[in-house]
């Protein structure tokens, strides 16, 4: 049996500013066996916060630390290590914060099986239904319409098919502000490159209804995230009369919520951001939405390990829709990997190296790693 020797938080911060967001930030887990194996994962979320999740000391079995409760265990025991994790995080909170920090130790868990195995993490976990995708490049939008349309444009020029547009100024203005993004938008790309609007939480039911009629005019390819995080009976009603796809998940890290958010009939296309729920959720969420026949998607904000993750569940679940693609530069997205799947002309392609595929480069690892004295 190979056991857990080790399991490390590592917080990342690099210089500069992303828009909205602060500065580049990232928490890597790394975890080591006793035989040599090195697995690799990535949370979602503030990495001082996870740090302590994991690091913390153990109290007592129901309220410690996660890396407390894995040290000595079986490696390939991923079932068993999630639910000692679910029994350590009773008393600290069943979601959020521990919960992704939960999902970075179970995908670093998954790369250690596959390496151990031989086989990247997609053949363990299914059978293969895509080697690649067509991806979508992440963007926002401009302050004023001449910026969102240098944005767009410069999107097209870059050759993506695809383009997810989306958060302030959409929705802080009027009806005919938000209509005014969008056909900027559509005249700046062009009939044949797809258009996804990120509401970012931006409506009401009544005016995320209208938006959605509005990009219906449009030929918007998908709406997300138009509703507070999780609104069902607003999702549902926005749904039901929505002539534009309805899509939402992105904040949630519990399978528990996101599988609501499919039955109680709130999406078309469920995103899962893998770096909050893990691979073992995912594949829980997945199930319940082929059950509906509901589409998934990733939700990649942060590093290599979210795609790599997210490529390998999306390779064994039937019905998906695009990939997402971060587009804008990021210094710690952008040199943290020294072997990552990149995004070609039209497709992104399912990793095929044992475990998830990808590694850190060591120096921007070192570089960008935070040291608390
Ligand atoms: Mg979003």
């Amino acid at each position: 049996m190979d056991r857990i020797r080790a399991v490390e938080a590592i917080p990342l911060a690099a210089p500069g500013e992303i828009g909205a967001y602060g500065g580049p930030y990232g928490l890597l887990v790394r975890i080591t066996t006793d035989d040599g194996i090195i697995g690799w994962g990535e949370a979602d979320s503030h990495p001082a916060m996870l740090k302590a999740a994991i690091e913390g000391a153990n109290h007592f079995d129901g309220m410690s630390g996660l890396a407390a409760v894995l040290t000595g265990r079986d490696a390939l025991d991923i079932a068993g290590a999630w639910q000692a994790m679910e029994d350590a995080t009773l008393n600290i909170g069943r979601d959020g914060i521990t919960r992704m920090a939960m999902a970075a130790i179970d995908i670093a868990l998954w790369d250690i099986a596959g390496k151990a195995a031989g086989k990247p993490v997609h053949a363990l976990l299914g059978t293969q239904q895509h080697s690649a995708f067509p991806w979508y490049g992440t963007c926002g939008l401009g302050p004023t319409l001449d910026e969102t349309a240098k944005l767009a444009a410069w999107l097209k020029a870059s050759g993506a098919k695809a383009g997810k547009f989306g958060w302030t100024p959409l929705g802080s203005g009027s009806a005919a502000d938000d209509e005014a993004i969008v056909a900027t938008l559509r005249e700046t790309l062009g009939p044949d490159i797809a258009i996804l609007i990120d509401g970012g939480l931006a409506f009401d039911t009544e005016r995320a209804i209208a938006r959605a009629r509005m990009m219906g005019c449009y030929g918007i390819h998908w709406f997300e995230e138009a509703l507070a995080p999780y609104d069902r009976d607003g999702y549902r009603r926005l749904r039901r009369v929505s002539p534009v796809t309805i899509t939402a998940g992105e904040m949630a890290s519990s399978a528990t919520e996101l599988i609501g958010l499919i039955t109680h009939g709130c999406v078309d296309v469920v995103q899962i951001d893998l770096a909050r729920t893990g691979i073992t959720q995912a594949m829980r969420i997945a199930e319940a939405a082929e059950r509906h026949g509901v589409a998934c998607v990733n939700h990649t904000y942060t590093l290599g390990w979210n795609t790599a993750a997210s490529l390998h569940v999306m390779a064994v679940i039937p019905k998906v829709d695009l990939f997402e693609v971060q587009v804008l530069p990021n210094p710690l997205r952008d040199s943290m990997m020294r072997v990552t799947p990149r995004a070609e002309s039209e497709r992104i392609h399912v990793p095929d190296a044992p475990g998830l595929g990808v590694e850190p480069d060591p120096d921007a690892l070192d570089r960008y790693t935070v040291r608390v004295a």
